[in-house]
């Protein structure tokens, strides 16, 4: 199978660029040769706008005076699919962009500096990093939507609060990483991609498969794919998918949140269609390389998944699965009931999973101040009113 980027996957394989800023140096070649231009003048436009993010073709500066112009008729000429539309600033350096698209919806994304003793980051990464000169705080992670809104309402979640507008297009869910990267500091470097904001990444398979490949490319922005995470609730079919197109090389994170399909279905509705055994066995078959680990997103809601006995189930349901556990203490939101937990119940919770043998981490909350935490993504508009309706959660606790 030829390769992409760092990806095994043939670009032919994703659904055809809609966009200038959604081709691949393949897909420009085979324009650009269209109009009698030499082919690797494809990957030269592709590095302008993925490299060195310059959307004008009137910049391109090693481009024939000619071609320059008939680009900038294509439609290269500067303008973007979407902007920023405000930007919150947390006094942790966490910044949430409010991103607006053509048609005016609104989604957000948030760029994340690295804390020094991050918990989140995986000690070789941080050795990688500090061997091209970074420090831990010039190391910024961006956490990007997938969506306007999301099909999925998980109960403790201020995204799916609203429900599903519509998915974004390649070119918007990119965007949004060109658009943050103009916007760090000189000194930050982007190091870490995370679908993890509005919208269930998998349940719009097609543009993200083709946004991981534009992510990755060597002659793009040049991520690692151990670097780009889809954090999914747990869409079988599409996880299974993902593992083939990419051979298990993307960073794949479960949002788990109960361990037993009662517990989890009165949350995460998703759990009705496919059931805790399916997802096991699915995570159980998912190409993942050596030395590499899923990560499990556990949120803690106080009184409803939090009990010590939870962490036991949890151990059992993953055994001999190669997985570490990142606990996220809930984010209070207006629009829920549910409360966040105790710390004294985060460390217990956390001393029964390593007590069984897991990796156990808790997430530092970052950015709460502009809702920019997990669960909180996209609520707020540009002069700070949230938008999502209130309603009352249908969970059972205890
Ligand atoms: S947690 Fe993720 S999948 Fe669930 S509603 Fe929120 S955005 Fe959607």
């Amino acid at each position: 199978m030829p390769t992409l980027g760092a990806v095994p996957l043939d670009f032919r394989d994703l659904a055809p660029a809609a966009h200038p800023l959604e081709r691949l140096p393949e897909e420009w070649a085979d324009v650009l040769a269209a109009w009698g231009q030499p082919r690797y003048r494809g990957a030269q436009v592709f590095r302008w706008i993925h490299q060195r993010g310059v959307f004008d073709a009137a910049e391109m500066s090693d481009l024939p005076k000619a071609l320059r112009a008939q680009l900038v008729d294509e439609g290269l000429d500067g303008s973007l699919p979407l902007g920023v539309a405000k930007e919150h600033r947390a006094s942790d350096r966490t910044r949430k962009l409010l991103v607006r698209m053509g048609d005016g919806a609104d989604v957000e994304t948030v760029l994340i500096p690295q804390l020094e003793k991050d918990p989140d980051v995986d000690e070789e990464d941080r050795d990688t990093d500090r061997g091209v000169g970074l420090r831990p705080s010039d190391t910024v992670t961006q956490c990007i939507s997938s969506q306007v809104g999301c099909a999925m309402g998980c109960v403790f979640c201020a995204s799916g609060v609203a429900g599903l507008t519509r998915h974004l297009s390649a070119a918007e869910i990119v965007g949004q990483v060109l658009l943050g990267r103009c916007r760090l500091e000189p000194s930050e470097r982007l190091r870490n991609v995370v679908l993890m904001g509005m919208g269930e990444p998998l349940h719009n398979y097609e543009s993200v498969a083709r946004v991981l490949v534009l992510l990755t490319h060597p002659d793009g922005i040049g991520l690692s794919t151990r670097r780009v995470t889809v954090s999914t609730s747990g869409l079988v079919p599409q996880i299974d998918r993902l593992g083939r197109d990419f051979g298990g090389q993307v960073q794949l994170a479960l949002s788990l949140h109960a361990v037993s399909d009662e517990r989890r279905s009165a949350i995460m509705p998703i759990n009705r269609k496919y059931p805790l055994s399916e997802l096991v066995e699915c995570l159980r078959r998912y190409p993942l390389p050596k030395r590499r680990r899923i990560t499990l997103e556990y949120t803690l809601i106080r009184d409803v998944n939090d009990d010590p006995r939870e962490a036991d189930a949890l151990a059992a349901l993953m055994r001999g699965l190669p997985v570490k556990v990142n606990l996220i203490p809930m984010n209070p939101i207006a629009e829920s009931e549910l409360a966040a937990p105790t710390w004294k119940g985060v460390e217990r919770f956390q001393a029964q999973l390593r007590a069984r043998g897991l990796t156990a981490t808790v997430r530092k909350q970052r950015g709460a101040e502009v809702d920019a935490a997990c669960g909180q993504l996209a609520l707020q508009g540009p002069d700070g009113e949230r938008r999502a309706r209130t309603r009352r959660l249908p969970v059972a606790k205890g």
